[in-house]
């Protein structure tokens, strides 16, 4: 049998299947990306903020620092190879309290050396801006913006194909199968099979043991006949002015009714939300309503690694409503994991779900 010709096939052109494409063609590996025309994709949907500060008490997660450099060069590696515009667009956010404990919250933090550096100045109610209402304040933080991420998916899709690395198709189970020597992917023949398919990780049949906690979201797009703000502003809901002009406004969150389409519900709940965050919505028209589901995890890790038993097959996955941080990083451990056999941090190991001999 002759050699291999593809080294790694990559199920999922979502963020993660295109920034580990990324990195392994960096490394000189021939890769194989298969993705079904994004008919499931998160990462079309999402907004792509970045904010180091997530959740109610705003805490960072201890690699923020790692995730923030790692975003910024290699965004900016991307524009820079392809002759494109910049994908990150840096803005301060304004997030506003939305209760008194989450100021006790706020105060607590500016005592931690960790999460100073993504905190600036409060302000007092209704101080965020005309169109904005705060009735309790808020603070600014630092090192926050959004990615453009359809751009960036679209134009790294165009230079997959370029380099005839993309098939558009959907990879079902029965066209997968994997021995000792190699992988297939229908007629294909891969040395290695990474899974980058985002929720539906979990009708996988080699990974659906992984603790995967689907999470839908609906977003709007808008256009106002007013400037609305410069700055992100983040409370109960966040709303992201772009540069192309336009905002987009989101998200839902909703565990049980897990698919891909809008619903009148989510509609009307961002609705809800628009009126209680603007002084005066009139003249907004909504342009765009989507949905998505976020691959998110039981301890808001991500899943790298191997399977236990089949070493052909990994997967590259978990990344909840954090991707446009976080994925840049992780693409870049799970390459250098796959080609120089570095170790994986133990907290984003799969082998920490599966049982020990
Ligand atoms: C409404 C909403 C708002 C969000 N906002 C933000 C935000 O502001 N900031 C942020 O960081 N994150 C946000 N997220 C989360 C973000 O989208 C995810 O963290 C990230 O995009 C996940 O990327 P992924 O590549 O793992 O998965 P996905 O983007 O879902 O990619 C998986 C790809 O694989 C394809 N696929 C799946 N199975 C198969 C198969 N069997 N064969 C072929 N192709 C297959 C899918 O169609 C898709 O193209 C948001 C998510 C939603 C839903």
């Amino acid at each position: 049998m002759g050699p291999l010709e593809i080294d790694f096939a990559i199920v999922g052109q979502g963020l993660a299947g295109s920034l580990l494409a990324w990195q392994l063609i960096r490394l000189e590996k021939k890769v194989l990306v298969i993705d079904d025309g994004h008919r499931t994709s998160s990462s079309r949907v999402a907004a792509g903020l970045v904010n180091p500060l997530a959740g109610m008490r705003f805490n960072a997660h201890p690699r923020t620092n790692e995730w923030l450099d790692s975003m910024a060069d290699v965004y900016q590696e991307i524009a820079q190879a392809l002759g494109k515009g910049a994908y990150f667009h840096p803005l301060p956010m304004q997030r506003l309290f939305r209760s008194p404990e989450q100021r006790r919250f706020h105060r607590r933090q500016l005592e931690n050396a960790a999460v100073q550096p993504y905190l600036a100045e409060s302000f007092g109610p209704d101080e965020a801006g005309p169109a904005i209402r705060a009735p309790d304040g808020g603070f600014c933080q630092q090192k926050t913006g959004y990615v453009a991420l359809p751009r960036l998916l679209d134009d790294l899709r165009q230079w997959l194909r370029g380099q005839d690395a993309l098939i558009e198709a959907e990879s079902l189970p029965g066209n997968v199968a994997a021995d000792e020597d190699e992988v297939r992917v229908g007629e294909r023949r891969a040395a290695q099979l990474i899974f980058c398919e985002g929720y539906r990780v979990r009708d996988n049949p080699w990974f659906d043991w992984l603790p995967v906690q689907p999470d839908k979201g609906e977003i709007l797009r808008l256009q106002s006949s007013q400037p609305l703000t410069h700055d992100i502003v983040n409370g109960a809901h966040w709303l992201i002015p772009l540069a192309e002009g336009g905002y987009r406004f989101g998200a839902t969150h909703e565990h049980r009714q897990i698919d891909c389409q809008p619903t009148p519900q989510g509609r009307s709940r961002l609705e809800q939300g628009l009126e209680e965050l603007l002084t005066d919505a009139t003249g907004i028209e909504i342009v765009e309503h989507e949905a998505g589901v976020r691959p998110a995890t039981a301890d808001r890790n991500a899943l790298l690694g191997t399977h236990p038993k089949i070493r052909r097959l990994h997967v590259c996955n978990g990344f909840g409503a954090r991707g446009a941080l976080s994925i840049p990083w992780h693409a870049r451990i799970m390459a250098d994991y796959l080609v120089d056999g570095a170790l994986l941090p133990t907290d984003v190991d799969i082998a920490r779900y599966t049982p020990t001999p």
